[in-house]
């Protein structure tokens, strides 16, 4: 079985080096050459085009940061569309727009060739683990054939449905986490101001009714000051302008949604497409002339969790 991997980012690296590293035979592919180097050195082979990787390759994978990176990955110049051929399988692992997934997925089906969405969620700690959970929309028999490949790269793999189904539960997903982490910030903020002790809050958050991925999470690297979560501005304000255009979509007359919105696009004005997301907290931190530091809080998240091969979540 022969996978290709194109977009070698924050994420798309340590997934990629997870087919690898369980034994998979992987081509990748990047518009950014260097980022390829480390696999490259360790068994992965470079291709010089997604139409060559179509052609060698029985899966193909994209992990990218927008709809229109992925659209140019299949449909331009030497794209995946070129290369894709009846039985091979295109999935999607980038967090993307559901009616895009089904427009290019319905190309990929003109081709004879399968189409599946599964993004990822649980940060990039994860993704270097393997660990990270997938969420998967397309039809049965394609879930099948790319679950060897998930169950590499992922823990827990949810079938959630049709096409489409799983991009719009991940930017639900992205949500509730990027809503959570701007309320963390202003919970901390208080507490901060309050004169608690800030290693003491952090336990009894992790504790209480308000704990959650994102406080067990970002709250440490807010803390240590790093800010470093693998995960960058440009990307949320991806991610909250799908969900809240799903909300006009489907008309619902969503609050938190459109400020959401605004906070992050302010965030990505002032500290930059490639700045971290939690940076977002450090709006209140300039605001307020305080700053969120404590001591005994790490620059970076390790997954202490070995490797374990991933199951379908029933
Ligand atoms: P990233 O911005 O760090 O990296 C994207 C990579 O894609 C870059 O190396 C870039 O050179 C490459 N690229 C861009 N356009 C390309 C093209 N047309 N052809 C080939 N390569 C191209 O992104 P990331 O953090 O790895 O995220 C990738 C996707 O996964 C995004 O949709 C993101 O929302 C999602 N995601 C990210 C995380 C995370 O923690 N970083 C977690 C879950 C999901």
């Amino acid at each position: 079985m022969k996978v290709g991997f194109i977009g070698l980012g924050n994420v798309g690296f340590k997934l990629a080096n997870s087919l690898l590293e369980t034994g998979f035979d992987i081509s990748i592919y990047d518009l950014d050459r260097s980022t390829a180097l480390e696999l490259e050195n360790a068994g992965a082979k470079w291709v010089n085009s997604p139409k060559e990787m179509a052609d060698s390759c029985n899966i193909c994978i994209t992990c990218l940061p927008s709809p229109s990176a992925v659209s140019k990955a299949l449909e331009g110049e030497n794209g995946l569309l070129e290369g894709l051929s009846e039985g091979k399988l295109w999935i999607e692992m980038s967090t993307t727009d559901s009616n895009e997934m089904n427009r290019l997925s319905e190309l990929v089906a003109n081709k004879g060739a399968f189409a599946l969405e599964a993004p990822v969620s649980g940060g990039c700690h994860r993704a270097s683990t393997g660990n990270i959970a997938i969420l998967v929309g397309g039809s049965r028999q394609a879930f099948e054939m790319a679950l060897p490949a998930l169950k590499a790269m992922g823990h827990e793999i949810l079938h959630v449905g049709k096409i489409g189904s799983a991009s719009i539960l991940k930017v639900v997903t992205n949500f509730l986490a990027s809503t959570h982490l701007v309320a963390l910030g202003e919970a901390l903020m208080v507490c901060k101001k309050a004169g608690l002790d800030l290693p003491t809050v952090f336990r009894g958050i992790k504790i209480s009714s308000g704990n959650s991925f994102v406080h067990e999470t970002e709250s440490q690297v807010i803390m240590n000051g790093s800010y470093n979560i693998n995960f960058t501005m440009d990307l949320v304000c991806k991610d909250v302008g799908l969900f809240d255009q799903l909300t006009k979509d489907k008309k619902i007359p969503a609050e938190i949604s459109p400020l959401l919105k605004d906070i992050f696009q302010d965030g990505r004005n002032r500290y930059g497409d490639r700045a971290w997301s939690s940076m977002i907290v450090k709006r209140l931190e300039e605001a307020c002339d305080t700053n969120l530091r404590a001591d005994g809080f790490p620059d970076e998240l390790i997954d202490e969790t070995p490797r374990r091969e991933g199951y379908e979540v029933a």
